[in-house]
């Protein structure tokens, strides 16, 4: 049976801390179905000799915001291998967001998300911006 992908000759690292192993990886329907040594082939085969084959990434801390909006791949941290990436740090988010201000995120999302960043959420105080926190009375 042939797999989905099959990912050849990598190092691979099982994101538990241990050494890369070289080896093969097999996805069927989105799913990791085999590491190690793979006999069968793939519909799609991926060359990674020389390469290292990971889980995906996880960034913490981004300010990709406004920029999802005009970018859905969020590039370039994606050609990084960040799969899971959070949003809504520093103050820069556009969500929860005011009725009144959610024509910021339409027509031109670069230029107005920007404004926006600039102009209004930062001086907003958190507990407009759904936090129930308001930082000047402390
Ligand atoms: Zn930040």
């Amino acid at each position: 049976m042939a797999h989905d992908i099959v990912i050849r000759g990598g190092q691979i690292v099982d994101g538990t801390g241990r050494e890369p192993v070289p080896g093969d990886l097999a996805i069927d329907g989105g799913v990791i179905t085999a590491v190690g040594r793979v006999e069968s082939g793939g519909r799609r085969e991926i060359d990674a000799q020389g390469q290292l084959v990971t889980p995906g990434f996880v960034d913490i801390h981004t300010h990709l915001d406004a920029q999802i909006g005009w970018d859905p791949a969020c590039t370039p941290v994606s050609w990084h291998g960040v799969t899971t990436a959070l949003l809504g740090n520093c103050d820069v988010t556009f969500a929860p967001c005011k009725p009144s201000d959610r024509t910021a995120t339409r027509g031109d999302r670069r230029e107005r998300g920007a404004q926006l960043t600039r102009s209004k959420t930062a001086r907003r105080p958190c507990d407009t911006a759904g936090m129930g926190i308001d930082t000047r009375s402390a």
